[in-house]
């Protein structure tokens, strides 16, 4: 562990009331009371933790600003080192000068995520609850954020820990037969096993089964509007981001990029993107849009395939319904408003969800919104339930998952109890690295490297 204090700012980098430069480890006090002196006259080297100090902060004798200063001394808290957070006034300016003048001081420049990584490396948080912290202050919607708060609260580290460890006692009768492989004892471990690993492969597979259905809560879906030009696509955008993005006009062929937006239906994130018209047609730079649509649609995870229910459907819509098969797809039959002039039936035959809705005045918002939960199956998501918040911790699962399935086929199979064993320990690894118990330094660099400085 290095004894190098540390210090950034953990607000972000714009205008704001407040800003707060945190500073944390060994000589975190003696530096922020080199930069900053109490009203109160008293010095801050003496103050005790969890106090808080207001005062004045200065670089080489010149005030810069006045602040509070919260004190924490180790191990009580966030990193688990002594810490001073100077809380100052915000702006792009001021933090960045009292940040100056704590460096001046003494301390050095933070690297992202290092507060946390120090928080993991003195046993605050383990690595599961660290990564939460990430996704929490990621998080765009409610459920995102409390599948978030249920991981640092350590749910998901106990659940996991829980299946580790009834893996762990069967290893220990598993070790018993390894070394003394003449005694008597096989039939009866084997026995015992299986509900064991049978258990196990249960709890896993529900987990990775909840994360593929909160995905699209917590990390948001890839989804693409596409329809042929001027069915309503870039009203549609419109209405979703809740302010005029996309060019509405009623000539065809106006949108020729993909615009990308970010928005929130429901509890659901999306990042959507409005594509050009789908359509034949000879214009070159018109035709450039019309492939990257397709492509985009490709790959999209979900799309909002929209038809101009106020019209006869087109060969140019019989395409569009051709290419969204095979994927997750709903239609939106736009323009209720206007009567329905579009043949319903060979939309509803091709789509397992059609939505009636007037993107120009918003009604069947609800509907879409139902639709998407419904197609992404995030009403199945319980954020309350021990919740995965990254790839890599689902990569562990899996990976245990698969170790444990191996284990029950060579029980099942008769296979001696070394490879059990074998495929024990690997499950009991990969379980291990989730919470960070057994990540290799170049797993922890890689968690940390995601998070942002100051945090
Ligand atoms: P795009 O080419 O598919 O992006 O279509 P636009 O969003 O540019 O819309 C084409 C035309 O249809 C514009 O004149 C819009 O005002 C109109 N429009 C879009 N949505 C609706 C709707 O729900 N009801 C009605 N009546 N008109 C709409």
């Amino acid at each position: 562990m290095d004894n190098r204090t540390i210090a950034a700012v953990a607000t972000p980098n714009a205008p704001g009331g407040i800003g707060i430069v945190r500073i944390s480890g060994e000589e975190a006090i003696e530096i922020a009371a080199k930069i900053f002196k109490p009203v109160s006259g008293k010095n801050l080297t003496e103050s005790k933790g969890y106090c808080a100090h207001f005062g004045n902060v200065y670089d080489d004798n010149e005030k810069i600003d006045e602040a509070v200063c919260l004190v924490f001394r180790a191990p009580r808290s966030y990193t688990g080192e002594d810490v001073a957070e100077i809380s100052c006034h915000g702006g792009l300016y001021v933090t960045k000068r009292v940040l100056r003048a704590a460096l001046n001081a003494g301390a050095t420049p933070a690297e992202a995520g290092e507060f946390t990584k120090r928080a993991f490396l003195n046993g605050k948080i383990d690595l599961a609850a660290a990564e939460s912290v990430m996704a929490l202050i990621g998080a765009s919607g409610k459920q995102a954020a409390a599948a978030a708060l249920n991981t640092l609260d350590g749910n998901l580290s106990r659940e996991i820990k829980g299946v580790a460890q009834s893996i762990i006692s069967i290893c220990a009768s598993l070790a018993a037969w390894v070394d003394y492989p003449d005694e008597d004892i096989e039939d009866t471990s084997a026995g015992d096993m299986l509900p064991v690993f049978e258990n196990a492969k249960k709890e896993l597979s529900d987990i990775i089964r909840r994360y593929d259905c909160g995905q699209a809560v917590t990390d948001g879906v890839d989804a693409v509007i596409v329809g042929r030009p001027n069915v309503g696509k870039s009203t549609l955008m419109n209405m979703l981001t809740g302010f005029e993005r996309s060019i509405v006009t009623d000539i065809a062929g106006t949108t020729r990029d993909v615009v990308e937006e970010k928005i929130v239906l429901g509890e659901i994130i999306m990042r959507v993107a409005d594509t050009a018209g789908i359509r034949e047609t000879e214009n070159v730079v018109e035709n450039i849009g019309v492939s990257l649509a397709k492509r985009r649609l490709e790959r999209a995870e979900l799309v909002l395939a929209v038809f101009d229910g106020s019209e006869p459907l087109t060969a140019d819509d019989l395409d569009i319904i051709n290419q969204s098969k095979n994927k997750k797809a709903i239609a939106l039959l736009n323009k209720s408003d206007l009567p329905l002039s579009a043949d319903r039936k060979i939309i509803a035959d091709s789509f397992t969800h059609v939505v009636e809705l007037s993107a120009s005045t918003g009604e069947g918002r609800d509907d879409l919104e139902k639709a998407v939960a419904e197609i992404c199956s995030t009403n199945e998501f319980d954020p309350n339930s021990a919740c995965l918040t990254s790839e890599r911790q689902r990569q562990c699962c899996v990976n245990a998952l698969s170790s444990i399935e191996d284990a029950i086929a060579a029980i099942n199979g008769g296979v001696t109890l070394d490879a059990v064993n074998v495929c024990a320990d690997c499950a009991i690894d990969a379980l291990l690295e989730l919470t960070g118990e057994k990540a290799t330094s170049a797993v922890v660099d890689e968690v940390f490297s995601r998070f942002c400085v100051g945090k």
